[in-house]
């Protein structure tokens, strides 16, 4: 085959003289946080890699079909699984009355690595957001209280990013829960493990101050 590389073939245009690579790497250019310059040499990767560095083709390509089949949402909690309902959702280990509110699926994952948190989660699937047009009526917040009351849920833990959305959100969670007989937590914000504080920001150290404990 005749391999492509080392820039010889860009022309003029700054494109490469090949339509059939040109329309994987304006592909793999659409794929979030995947520049020009990364899908070209990602691009260049697939195509004229040697079989002991790269994927092949027809692997990945399976793997994304098969992807595709197979990873659905958890119709319970939203996060990301292939048996559905999820093994979270499923386990009689978990506490049933605790739940834990994130912003997307990925979010479930630090929790589950770390291995402490023993309930169950409800996935929103985004953030309040009226500039970017996100309303209340966008995210599942009916699904939510119907899950809080189907479970007899005590208690709720908020646990969103610590932005602007992050935190509307978070108020709109708490006026919509608000008269239920449950506790409503958030997670902490403050000062990172191992972080120093001169160099820590405005903000989190304002956090810290003002959720400062006894000890
Ligand atoms: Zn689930």
């Amino acid at each position: 085959m005749n391999r492509p590389g080392n820039g010889k073939d860009l022309n003029e245009g700054g494109e490469f003289q090949s339509p059939s690579l040109e329309r994987l790497v304006r592909s793999l250019n659409r794929l979030p946080g995947l520049g020009r310059k990364s899908a070209t040499r990602l691009a260049l990767h697939l195509v004229a890699g040697s079989e002991r560095t790269t994927v092949p083709a027809e692997e990945l390509v399976a793997a994304i079909g098969e992807a595709r089949d197979k990873v659905t949402n958890c119709e319970r909690c939203g996060a990301i699984t292939e048996p559905d309902p999820c093994r979270v959702c499923t386990s009689e280990r978990r506490d049933t009355s605790l739940i834990c509110i994130v912003a997307t699926p990925i979010d479930v994952l630090p929790f589950e690595k770390a291995g402490f948190y023993r309930g169950r989660y409800f996935v929103l699937g985004g953030l309040l957001s009226p500039l970017d047009g996100v309303r209340a009526q966008d995210l599942p917040f009916g699904k939510l209280q119907d899950r809080i009351a189907e479970d007899e849920i005590k208690e709720v833990i908020i646990a969103l990013d610590a932005s602007v959305e992050g935190e509307t959100t978070a108020l709109y969670i708490q006026r919509l829960l608000e008269g239920r007989n449950l506790e409503l937590t958030r997670l902490a914000t403050g000062i990172p493990v191992g972080g120093a504080l001169a160099y820590t920001d405005e903000v989190t150290l304002q956090r810290a101050f003002q959720f400062r404990r006894t000890f």
